[in-house]
Formats: structure tokens, sequence, C-alpha cells
């Protein structure tokens, strides 16, 4: 064969799989910039609603053209299955700020525990094995992730700041108060909890 065939074959090789790369990497970029729950004021009642878009549809759709983004879920499905989706637009205005994970993150930053003090983001691991939680006015505390999503808003008005071990040392206290023997509280636990 021709030298110069060669180097037809590998310039066209090279330019098909630079194309091919490409698109993957279009796809895969607007899966991990879409994906996660995001929270909306939903247009029909003007509360806050839990939502995530379709990231999937979206990545397989960027691989050939501008996705269209659409809603995967929704905290008030199935009432209102056949909405508008009319709160897109607020997603598509500030898709960082609505996701559920940035406002957990800046709420809790610079935050102190109420039990120990203890700077929460300062916890080693804190987002990853050591999330924080939150007491409630009902002087309980509880993890933020088992609270619905759209209610976080809401509660983070209403609830103090605890970190991950004070959480779980008031859940030993609550579930064995029998085992636990209080030694002089710290002021903090006078101010807050008592
Ligand atoms: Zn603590």
């Amino acid at each position: 064969m021709n030298p110069a065939a060669y180097w037809v074959i590998i310039v066209l090789g090279a330019s098909a799989l630079g194309y091919f790369l490409f698109r993957a990497f279009r796809g895969l970029r607007t899966y991990f910039e879409l994906r996660g729950k995001r929270l909306v004021t939903c247009p029909e009642n003007h509360q806050t609603a839990a939502v995530e878009l379709d990231a999937k549809h979206a990545a397989h759709e960027a691989v050939h053209h501008k996705p269209q983004m659409r809603l995967s879920t929704c905290s008030r499905w199935p009432e209102r299955k056949d909405c508008g989706q009319q709160c897109l637009g607020q997603i598509e205005q500030a898709p960082e700020d609505c996701l559920v994970h940035n406002i957990v993150i800046n709420w809790f930053s610079g935050k102190n525990c109420v039990y120990c003090g203890r700077s929460i983001s300062e916890v080693k691991e804190w987002w990853v094995d050591h999330k924080p939680a939150l007491l409630t006015p009902e002087k309980k505390t509880i993890f933020w992730d088992e609270f619905p999503a759209e209610k976080l808003p809401e509660l983070f008005n209403q609830c103090a700041p605890v970190c991950w071990s004070c959480n779980v040392t008031e859940k030993f206290r609550r579930e064995h108060p029998e085992l636990v023997t209080d030694r002089e509280p710290s002021d903090l636990r006078v101010r807050y909890i008592k």
C-alpha cells in the first residue's frame, strides 16, 4: 500500500476516535452535572419541593445534541405527576445553588455543635462518614438526611447543629438512660439542652 494511504487511514482513525471521545466526555459531564437531589419552589403551591433531574436521559442526549432537561422524581409526585415542570427554569438559572448537597454543606459550614462546641466542618470526613445531625425543638437529635429533603429549609430555621459523635452519644443516652451517668453539664448543654 502507498505510504500516503497509511497516513490517511491513521489521520481518519485518530479523528474518529477523537470525535467519539469528545461526545462520550460531553455525555459523562452532563450526567455528573445534573445528578443529585435539588430543592425548588413549586410554582403551583409556592412550597419547597425536592426534585431530581433525569441525568441518565440527558447524558444520553448530550452525546448527540443539546440535552432537554426533565424531572425523574419530585416530592409532589405522584399527585402532581402531570405538572408542566415549570420549576426547571429555577434549576437552569442556578443549578449548583439548588443542589441539596450544597445547601446542606453551606448551612453546616461555620457552625459549631451545640453539645461539644466543635466546628462541624472540622470533623474528619464530616461529609462522607461522619454526617452531622439536627437538634429539633423537641430536643431530639436526628441525622439531617433522615428528614425529607423538602423539609430542610424549614428545619434549618428551627433546629441546631449537632456533630456526628454527639448524635451517636445522644441516641445512646435516649435508648439506654439506665447506662448513662452525666458529669457536670457544659455551658453549651446548659444553654441549649437543659
Ligand atoms: Zn458535638
